[in-house]
């Protein structure tokens, strides 16, 4: 088998490839760790998205696998070094949908400062609440953007367009970067210093160790009353729990979620009867361009590797043991 999709995806460059190679898709697989083991093991290459979990033991047992392509960028499915020390590429389109995240991240911004899901709703629902839909301007106002990356730079240069001023925090930005003086952001070196002063805090970090939980109680209470929280990155950066809570206690003045700790979330929430929250199913990336990006960019890199040539848009490795 060359192809094995794990997941349900499809695409015109997924049909392309299977002209060529033999694919097989099982769009529930990664549902199933144990037929997943199974299958791997004579697979050549690997599809996923964010559902399949790659770990170190899935991958040990795939000792044909030359590549792993990744539609989409966070990688914290993927067991990257195991992949590495095993030789196996993992390609992911870096470049592919960061404008398509960035673009929601400003109108989820927007969207919370101008009410417009609670205007909409109260609207349709036969109101015309002029007052409570009174809205902010994001003119003048403070934006932490957390992680300051492909995603987090488009995001700057959003909201400086917007008249916004920008702090980062991101601890592997140097002061002398050359990328805060073009969207004149200051860097915080604390999480606090970034909190206090934000009138909005939007994430773009990556879901790591270090970043799990990163949004906790104690971060919410640092932010300012009535600031707004936006994580268009993963789930687990933030303590749901602790946000909703300080939701409740009317410390934050609204969120937007596109990612949840557990997608889709098994239960109902409090989040779902607040006005001020706005929650939307990890949509990111799901932009017509950015996923026609995507796909052409993993299929031809999986295509490269299977024809024994290197990867263009690898993470890690370029080539794999042999093809
Ligand atoms: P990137 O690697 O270009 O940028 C990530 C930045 O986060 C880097 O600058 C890194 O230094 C920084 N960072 C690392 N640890 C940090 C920490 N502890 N605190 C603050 N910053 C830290 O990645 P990107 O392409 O900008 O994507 C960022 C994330 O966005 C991805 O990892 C993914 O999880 C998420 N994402 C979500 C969607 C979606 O559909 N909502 C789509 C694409 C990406």
């Amino acid at each position: 088998m060359d192809i094995l999709i794990s997941e349900d995806l499809d695409a015109p460059a997924i049909q392309e490839l299977a002209k060529k190679y033999h694919v097989v898709r099982e769009p529930a697989l990664w549902k199933d760790p144990v037929r997943l083991k199974e299958m791997i093991r004579e697979a050549r290459t690997i599809m996923v998205r964010n559902q399949t979990q790659l770990t170190a033991e899935v991958l040990s047992g795939a000792p044909n696998l030359l590549g792993i392509g990744r539609i989409g960028v966070g990688l914290d499915n993927i067991a990257v070094d195991a992949a590495t020390k095993q030789n196996v590429v993992v390609i992911a389109p870096l470049n592919a949908n960061a404008t398509s995240v960035a673009e929601l991240a400003l109108a989820l911004m927007l969207a919370l400062a101008h009410k417009i899901a609670f205007s909409d709703r109260s609207t349709k629902a036969g109101g015309w609440d002029r007052k409570g839909c009174t809205g902010i301007e994001l003119d003048k106002k403070v934006l932490a953007i957390f992680g300051f990356g492909r995603i987090g730079r488009m995001v700057a240069a959003r909201a400086r367009a917007f008249g916004m001023r920008v702090v980062v925090f991101d601890p592997f930005v140097k002061a002398d970067s050359p990328h805060l003086g073009e969207y004149a952001a200051t860097l915080a070196t604390k999480i606090e210093e970034a909190l206090e002063i934000a009138d909005f805090v939007s994430v773009h970090s990556p879901l790591t160790p270090e970043t799990k939980h990163m949004f906790n109680a104690k971060a919410f209470a640092a932010m300012k009353r009535g600031a707004f929280f936006i994580n268009t990155s993963r789930g687990g950066v933030m303590d749901e729990l602790a946000l909703l809570q300080s939701l409740q206690l009317n410390h934050l003045g609204g969120a937007a979620l596109d990612v949840r700790e557990v997608e889709p979330p098994k239960e109902r929430s409090a989040f779902e009867s607040m006005d001020n929250v706005i929650l939307t199913p990890h949509i990111g990336a799901f932009t017509q361009e950015a996923q026609t990006r995507t796909f052409e960019c993993v299929c031809e890199d999986l295509d490269r590797l299977l024809s024994g040539q290197p990867a263009v848009s690898f993470v890690n490795i370029a080539s794999a043991k042999s093809a």
